[in-house]
């Protein structure tokens, strides 16, 4: 049964959104920002993307023949716009800085010339730095699978996880490391971790490992490796914090971009208006059953506040994932594997514990418990409307 504007509330187009815009005064989260809530309500706006045509195909790629074996079998044929063209940097030697959002196919485009080289030479090593332990576990996935049969070994370096299994890879003396800034350092710093043979290294969505204050760690990751190096950087963003980090350690580097605008210009956003706590939860309630909701991930603002949100609905009947940082990194990993999946199609999460979660077919982000910050409110909606679909942002406010 859709949901009409006449229940109080409206999540669809149709709808001419200023029509509704909430007052200003009442929003004001307990810390952090004053956001207005006006801010919260706009149509989506998709920019016309352009055909790209790319100049290469998997197969004239001049790689190590496991690699290309495996690009096939992963069923790759045409490189995505990022690949197209980092690809051919990275197979040249040169230093990339990758502008390109999530889901671009940023990963394959660094993975491909990194494990070209490591196939090639077997004094070669590479360090891939990740803000989130959900992406450095992505990464790991694919680097898995594009490097089978290849001898090419991996280790996974991410907080949340005991130190044996780690200590036991490293001393495999593995071709390949992923890890988050704050492990990766822990290791370097007890010796188990040497980066002075690692001659390539990859920063991904470096723009968010500075909001996430990750810039000392990284910093020194990089004074750790080998003078000649080839480096890559992906983020969603270039401002001038991002730039200074590089243009300090590559600043011969070639730039692509493939950004297509602001992702949130693929997001309607509206509010719902509540007056009280019975209310807030029958509407998130109706909203949940509408079938237009296909697969949801609701912000909450604190760890018990997700808890609290997980047992109501469970007790309504609805199969919910849940992620925060209280929860164990077996637990989270779980959770965001079941919602990839779709064995479960709701998931509540804090801001932190979101990042890094990167799922193609979320429909609904809803904001249960008001952002601390616009920023915040940002990335919260740019889990939704993601390869090139439309996705619908929903914010709770106090009537
Ligand atoms: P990424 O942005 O690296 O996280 O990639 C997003 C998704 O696109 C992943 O599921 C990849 O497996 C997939 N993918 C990446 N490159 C290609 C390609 N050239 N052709 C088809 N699928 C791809």
């Amino acid at each position: 049964m859709p949901i009409n504007s006449s229940r109080g509330y409206a999540y669809k187009s149709s709808r001419a959104p200023h029509a509704r815009k909430p007052r200003a005064r009442v929003n004001k989260p307990k810390h952090g920002q004053y956001i207005d809530p006006r801010r919260f309500v706009k149509v989506a706006n998709p920019p016309k993307i352009e055909d790209y045509v790319p100049k290469h195909k998997f197969v004239d790629f001049n790689v190590d023949q496991r690699l290309q074996a495996n690009i096939q079998s992963k069923g790759y044929e045409v490189p995505t716009p990022i690949q197209d063209q980092t690809i051919e940097l990275g197979l040249a030697g040169k230093d990339v800085i990758g502008i390109a959002n999530t889901g671009t196919g940023k990963t394959a485009a660094f993975l491909v010339p990194i494990l070209d080289r490591l196939m090639r030479d077997r004094n070669a090593r590479a360090l891939i730095v990740a803000p989130t332990r959900e992406l450095a576990q992505q990464i790991e996935t694919e680097r898995r699978t594009l490097s089978r049969n290849a001898g090419v070994y991996g280790a996974v370096l991410i907080g949340g996880t005991g130190y044996g299994g780690q200590m036991a890879d490293l001393r495999r003396n593995p071709n390949i490391v992923v890890g988050t800034p704050g492990r990766l350092k822990d290791h370097v710093e007890q010796g188990t971790l040497k980066l002075a043979n690692f001659n390539m290294v990859v920063l991904d969505e470096v723009d968010r490992m500075l909001d996430m204050g990750f810039v000392n760690d990284v910093r020194l990751l990089l004074s750790r490796l080998a003078e000649k190096r080839q480096s890559f950087y992906f983020s969603a963003t270039m401002d001038a914090r991002v730039n200074g980090l590089i243009a300090g350690f590559s600043p011969n580097a070639v730039t692509v971009s493939v950004r297509q605008g602001d992702t949130s210009e693929n997001v309607h956003q509206d509010v719902i208006p509540y007056n009280d706590k019975a209310n807030k939860i029958d509407a998130l309630h109706t909203l949940l059953i509408d079938s237009v909701v296909t697969k949801t991930i609701i912000f909450e603002s604190t760890q018990r506040n997700v808890e609290r949100l997980e047992k109501e609905l469970r007790g309504r009947g609805f199969d919910v994932a849940a992620m925060h940082g209280g929860k164990t990194q077996g637990q989270r990993k779980r959770a965001l594997d079941a919602f990839k999946a779709s064995n479960v199609s709701i998931m509540i999460a804090t801001d932190v514990a979101a990042r890094g979660i990167d799922v193609a077919d979320i429909s609904h982000v809803v904001n249960y418990g008001m952002p601390q910050t616009y920023e915040d409110y940002t990335h919260r909606i740019g889990r939704a409307g993601r390869a090139g679909k439309i996705g619908y942002a929903l914010t709770f406010v106090e009537a």
